[in-house]
């Protein structure tokens, strides 16, 4: 990849994604659970971009959504609506009749109070609505735990004898289908053990369900397998389709698999350019165009992202230096006391792995432009959204005028 000539082209900050690689591991974890009926649903919120959201669709993916903007992107950008799902622990009363209306696969319910609204609203409306429950099987998943989400600690889900009253409730009420069952343990998972715990015990759930004549039909296991951003031990599809399956005997069920990061982390990139630098007593800085507004990870979980500087200095000296960018807050770095080449003004940093929870998480904060995202598709660039400007970020602001 040619970040130069893409840096020239369409300025920074910069994302660029690389729908090949996109491609490729969507392939990658769809051939792990051949032979089986199963659907990829794409997690929006990873990276919601229509172009990006179109390209999963043009593969067959499905959308896992948790707001009914996203919803509406997944439909917007051709996603077939029997394979969207609405998640999240807290829905608006407009957002639930929506998806009803819309006709989406199935909506995760996530507590018994959202049941019985999504109830009345489905009664409401004289339509039945195709629900999942989402069960916390209280599994550690061994990740960090801001993105930790599989314990009882955590606000996700109902624990099993809820989920069973849940279920009972349901199949009770003519205006709710129970159709699936839904599990979430965590994100940036690297390891299988926990996973298969949780799809055991949700798979024992759905099997005494069986007995009482709840007959599930679509067994979600969420996403969060994890990518490699340093030197993580990673699990490989074929392993994780394996220990899902391995836990199903019995079971005639679609498997619904959510995975947002493992499909475009590595395929992205954020370009930013060297603005300065500067020392302060035995610190060096270097100041970069992009910032925490930009790709907050660093800031928000101590993210590792790989930094490569692209240098026009010659036979440069190396020295420790963070990477910081131009927010006046001092958790604005990507990187801190690592090797650093020396650099001249518009030098290019490559932060790589950032096509997942990067611009989806970016903000106007400081009154700053959002970046432009490029995607690249067969050795060919192509702008899918333009940076924003000024006007833009005060287009939303009246009372001023009068
Ligand atoms: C965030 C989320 C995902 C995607 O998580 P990744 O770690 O990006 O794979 C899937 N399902 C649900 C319900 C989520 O909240």
């Amino acid at each position: 990849m040619n970040f130069k000539d893409l840096a020239k082209k369409y300025n920074t900050p910069l994302y660029i994604y690389d729908l090949n690689h996109f491609s490729n591991q969507y392939n990658n974890l769809k051939n792990a659970f051949k032979g089986r009926k199963s659907i990829i649903a794409y997690a929006v919120k990873a990276n919601s971009n229509l172009s990006v959201i179109k390209h999963f669709a043009s593969l067959g993916s499905g959308a896992d959504c948790v707001s009914i903007g996203e919803v509406k992107r997944a439909l917007l950008a051709g996603v077939d609506k029997y394979k969207i799902i609405f998640s999240g622990v807290g829905k608006r009363d407009d957002e639930i009749k929506e998806a009803i209306e819309k006709d989406i696969l199935m909506i995760n319910v996530e507590s018994e109070a959202e049941l019985a609204i999504i109830h009345n609203i489905a009664k409401n409306m004289g339509k039945t609505a195709r629900i999942s429950i989402r069960v916390n099987p209280n599994i550690d998943p061994k990740t960090h735990p801001y993105i930790s989400t599989g314990l009882h600690e955590n606000k996700f889900g109902v624990d099993i004898e809820t989920a069973k009253k849940m279920y009972i409730f349901a199949k009770k009420s003519e205006f709710l289908n129970p159709v699936g069952i839904h599990f979430h343990i965590g994100s940036q998972l690297t390891e299988l053990e926990p996973i298969k715990e949780a799809s055991a015990i949700v798979a024992d759930l759905v099997r005494s369900l069986k007995a009482i004549n709840v007959d599930i039909k679509f067994f979600d296991v969420g996403g969060g397998l994890g990518i490699r951003y340093k030197d993580e031990e990673l699990i490989e599809p074929y392993d994780y389709a394996q220990a899902i399956l391995s836990t199903l005997s019995g079971l005639d069920v679609t498997i619904i698999c959510e995975p947002g990061r493992f499909l475009v982390g590595n395929g992205g990139y954020f370009l930013t350019k060297v603005l300065y630098e500067k020392i302060n007593g035995d610190k060096r800085f270097v100041i970069v165009d992009g910032a925490m507004n930009d790709l907050i990870r660093p800031s928000l979980y101590d993210a590792y992202h790989k930094i490569e500087i692209l240098t026009s200095v010659q036979n440069p000296k190396i020295s420790k230096a963070n990477i910081v960018g131009p927010v006046c807050e001092s958790g604005d770095f990507f990187a801190k006391n690592i090797d650093v080449p020396e650099t001249k003004a518009g030098d290019l940093v490559v932060i790589y792995s950032a096509g997942a929870y990067g611009f989806t998480m970016s903000s106007n904060y400081n009154t700053r432009p959002r970046a432009a995202e490029v995607a690249i598709e067969n050795g060919k660039d192509r702008l899918i959204r333009r940076r924003e400007t000024f006007e833009d970020l005060i287009e939303c602001e009246i009372d001023y005028m009068v």
